[in-house]
């Protein structure tokens, strides 16, 4: 079977969040078990430099981009790096070489032409999957991945091509909003502006164009799938989303086992394991050490990396932090996002020197060493599609404390392998962490408790299977 993957980001080519953890070790999942699936990705300057061998496979000439004229691209073909997975990058300077990060230039201003530029990817990615692209090779299933690539599904379909098309859904906050008179610039019909298409309140949302268009929409863990057809979570996408539950699924996440794995991980000063955890305790001194944080061999280490958004629960970590520190407890936080929270992570850190410390910014390595080092993983987000770093805490033997939500809610069990609050206040976080200090002075209990969690499988084989499944179903129902 034959799938392309459309994504703005697969790890370690480029990488902002969780989705190019999933678009970097999916796809080789998918071909571990059997699947021939390809990656289609922007050429992000970032993305052009890594890449080795590459040859020129297709030429288009008349993509849209903007109202007078057509934009050609280049289709380039190479390997994933560090893996044989085949991969497409969309050679087309005008749309993808900026000074910045995929989506945001510096200093974290939306480009102006994300609508084009990102219209660009669907329109490349329909044509891939369409009689008419230029590859001999041409996928079964075309699988779309968030905003970016939601298009794609709309392109297809107008164009009345019936390859197969999954919407996968990594966050629904984000859902690439545009305004109306954008539709004629994407070569949209004004036809398919209304509810029973791309339009979103008034204006042009790609991932509705998605979420409408697609044969099946999957999202990244059983309870947010749920969640999200309800108005508390739906992001006003909830009536669709319901509408559609017959072709809406949730499938857990898998992570990279040979990335995230405290037995080999060249990022850790020293390697540990379930049944030979001492390592942790080197890892927690050196981690201590690099931080500026006391060398307290027994003061728990809470660890929090994410982005600093509102949607993390920065704001409750805020306001139980101080109580944490009280009670004897360290944290180390990783992250950047918010201004406004980076400037609190920082007063909190003048508050309490050598008892909490900060990396403001973006760090592969010391987000390794912080899952190592600390005793306690915070993840008390206010929602969560499916959550990665909980699951790389799981498996680093840093008991996590998780706030009942979407894939927190599927990965860590109550006093099994964690602590699960269920209100997304700062009493109820605290109540956790109370109780997370509690075991913490029972120490059979408390590796009870890490060997629980690092004993549980994550890898990605599970939901590869699954998605298999999907796609042969998608197959037969559609063919
Ligand atoms: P999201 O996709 O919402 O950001 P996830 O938990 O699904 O959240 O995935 C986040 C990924 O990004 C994880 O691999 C996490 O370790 C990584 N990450 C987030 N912020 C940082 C940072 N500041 N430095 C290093 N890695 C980070």
């Amino acid at each position: 079977m034959r799938v392309l993957y459309a994504t703005s980001e697969a790890a370690p080519l480029i990488k902002t969040g969780g989705l190019a953890d999933v678009s970097g070790a999916l796809p080789a999942a998918l071909r571990e078990i059997g699947l021939d699936c390809r990656i289609l990705i922007p050429g992000y300057p970032v993305v052009i430099e890594k890449l080795q061998a590459t040859t020129t496979v297709a030429e288009f000439s008349n993509l849209f981009f903007n109202d007078a004229t057509g934009i050609s691209a280049r289709l380039l073909e190479c390997r994933m790096p560090g893996s044989d997975t085949p991969l497409y990058v969309i050679d087309a300077p005008e749309a993808f070489t900026r000074i910045g990060g995929p989506y945001q230039d510096a200093n974290g201003v939306d480009y102006p032409d994300n609508a084009q530029r990102f219209s660009l990817l669907s329109q490349v990615a329909a044509r891939l999957a369409s009689p008419d692209s230029p590859l001999d090779w041409r996928p079964d299933v075309l699988h779309c991945n968030d905003w970016q690539t939601g298009l794609a599904p709309a392109y297809l379909r107008l164009a009345g091509c019936l390859t197969p098309t999954v919407m996968t859904v990594h966050n629904l906050a984000y859902q690439g909003i545009f305004p109306p008179d954008m539709l004629s610039r994407l070569n949209l019909p004004a036809s398919c502006f209304g509810v029973e298409g791309v339009e979103y309140y008034g204006n042009l949302s790609f991932l509705k164009a998605g979420l409408y268009y697609a044969n099946h929409i999957t999202t990244v863990s059983p309870t947010y799938a749920e969640e999200i057809q309800h108005p508390q979570l739906g992001m006003g996408m909830q009536g669709l989303l319901a509408s559609r539950r017959h072709q809406l699924s949730g499938i857990l996440n898998g992570i990279d086992t040979g990335d995230w794995n405290p037995s080999s991980d060249l990022h850790l000063p020293c390697e540990y394991h379930v049944r030979a955890p001492s390592g942790k305790k080197r890892c927690k001194r050196k981690l201590q050490e690099e931080l500026g944080l006391e060398a307290q061999a027994d003061a728990p280490l809470f660890g929090m990396i994410a982005r600093m958004a509102h949607q993390k629960g920065m704001d409750l970590v805020l306001a139980v932090a101080d109580g944490i520190v009280d009670r004897g407890g360290q944290i180390a936080l990783l992250g950047t996002g918010d201004k406004s929270i980076e400037a609190a992570v920082r007063e909190l850190v003048a508050r309490h020197p050598g008892k909490v410390a900060a990396l403001i910014g973006y760090d592969e390595g010391l987000s390794h060493r912080i899952e190592a080092g600390s005793d306690i993983f915070l993840m008390p987000s206010l929602f969560e599609p499916c959550g990665l770093n909980q699951m790389y805490s799981l498996r680093y033997g840093s008991v996590p404390i998780v706030h009942a939500t979407g894939g927190l809610r599927d990965t860590v069990e109550d006093e099994v392998t964690g602590f699960v609050f269920h209100e997304p206040t700062p009493h109820a976080l605290w109540l956790a962490v109370e109780r997370a200090f509690d075991l913490y002075s029972q120490k059979p209990a408390w590796k009870k408790m890490m060997a629980a969690g690092m004993n549980r499988d994550f890898s990605w084989e599970k939901s590869a299977l699954t998605y298999q499944a999907l796609y042969q179903s998608l197959l037969s129902t559609t063919g």
